[in-house]
């Protein structure tokens, strides 16, 4: 009998506890800017990439995610908390940042991620903070000098959750598109003869030539790609933060230092494939096709 009302008791307080998790707030829906008001030490968690060289990579080095993005990131949770937040990161690929960010793992997703009207049915964006564009990457040998070379006869590789891949579909209807689930797999792909190009942004491409000789892109870029840091729609006064913050980190000479950083080398502002961080110029002045970015996979 005392078993039965042990029993009894821990199913009611069972039961107590998954009714306040139900009444409860997820995690989404919690006001981040009031967070960021009402802790000491407010954490902001961004979604960032592992896989990415450049803008977010494992160092072996540091033991710590790197790069351009996971920098802006730190930059501007010192701006919206005026040094006193910390940010921390979590692992994203291009598949999984959404549903990561909708189910409130992450607060916001810094990882090359295009603006794009496909995306912002699902999340909000800040301004641009970035410019790329899509290109082509290919082994120096190869007989592919842009987009309009590609045949039928060609396998085009491309990563899951990127727009890129979406895009290549439509420009490039003829060829085969194999997805591969991160650009480590992809990049791995190309090496071993998978595919006769892989194709994302700029930027990424030439952080895969600066850790690897041997590659090339292929032609100019063929679409823009501004890239923006995406939040939970709901979120407008975290979403006013971080515009401003944004804005502050361009004017103050924080951003320019950080791009210097990490770009300095790979795009110098005279090469024919440099980004800019204004969101109106195109990224390349001999663009010769122009696309609207497209969708997801
Ligand atoms: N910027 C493109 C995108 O947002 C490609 C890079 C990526 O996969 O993150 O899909």
């Amino acid at each position: 009998m005392k078993f039965m009302k042990r029993m009894a008791g821990r199913l009611i307080l069972l039961m107590v506890a998954l009714v306040l998790a139900s009444c409860g707030q997820s995690a989404a829906e919690v006001d981040i800017a009031e967070r960021i008001e009402e802790e000491e030490t407010p954490v902001l968690t961004w979604g960032v990439k592992a896989d990415t060289n450049l803008f977010g990579f494992y160092s072996i080095e540091s033991g710590q995610i790197e790069g351009f993005d996971v920098d802006i990131a730190k930059a501007l949770t010192d701006e919206m908390t005026d040094g006193e937040g910390e940010a921390e990161f979590v692992e994203v690929t291009s598949k999984t940042r959404i549903p990561l960010l909708k189910n409130g793992k992450i607060d916001g997703i810094l990882a090359t991620m295009t603006i794009t009207e496909e995306r912002e049915k699902e999340v909000d964006f800040s301004d641009s903070y970035f410019n790329g564009g899509q290109s082509l990457l290919v082994p120096e040998d190869s007989e592919i000098d842009g987009i309009e070379d590609l045949t039928e006869n060609d396998t085009v590789l491309a990563i899951k959750g990127s727009n890129s891949t979406q895009t290549m579909r439509e420009l490039a209807p003829q060829v085969e598109v194999l997805d591969l689930e991160n650009y480590s797999e992809g990049f791995v792909a190309l090496q071993s003869g998978q595919g006769d190009t892989l194709t994302t942004d700029n930027a990424i491409l030439l952080g895969m030539i600066a850790t690897n000789p041997g590659y090339r892109l292929a032609g100019a870029n063929f679409t823009e790609e501004p890239y923006g840091v995406a939040i939970n729609k709901g979120q407008e006064d975290f979403h006013e933060m971080l515009d401003e913050a944004l804005d502050t980190i361009q004017g103050n000479g924080v951003y320019d230092e950080i791009y210097a950083h990490w770009f300095g080398d790979v795009l110098p502002a005279d090469s024919p494939n440099s980004a800019s961080t204004s969101t109106t110029g195109a990224a390349d002045p001999e663009v010769d096709e122009e696309v609207e970015s497209g969708g997801e996979e």
